[in-house]
């Protein structure tokens, strides 16, 4: 049962099955979030944000992982049992979002906000 009718499968009328899995933002541990550095912090880190070291120090990331809320796993798609039309639509989205990226660090380049 859906309330979606775009007759033509999309992923509110066919959702993808999904699986738990280990958060790969805290490795499990559900705690300090350290955004899409992980937690492995190199010299250049620092460097690219001066404010890094104080808002460890402030405690900024001794809090609960935002990504899986800090229960330690997260809900993917499970890719493996996914239905030829739902490993399309779910390759397509990583393709948007692949694009949207691109698209925001282009624009973000040209209107010189990049480096600072
Ligand atoms: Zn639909
Ligand atoms: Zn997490």
């Amino acid at each position: 049962m859906t309330d979606c009718d775009c007759n033509e499968g999309c992923s509110a009328c066919d959702p993808p099955p999904t699986v738990w899995k280990i958060c790969p933002t805290c490795k499990g541990e559900g705690v300090g979030y350290l955004g899409n550095r992980g937690f492995v912090l190199t010299y250049e880190d620092f460097q690219e944000d001066p404010d890094l070291k104080q808002d460890i120090l402030d405690g900024v990331y001794d809090q609960p992982c935002t990504h899986c809320r800090g229960t330690g796993k997260v809900k993917m798609p499970d890719v493996p049992r996914m239905t030829d039309a739902q490993r399309a639509r779910h390759q397509a989205d990583l393709d948007h979002e692949a694009e949207c990226w691109a698209e925001a660090r282009n624009l973000a380049y040209m209107s010189g906000d990049y480096w600072s």
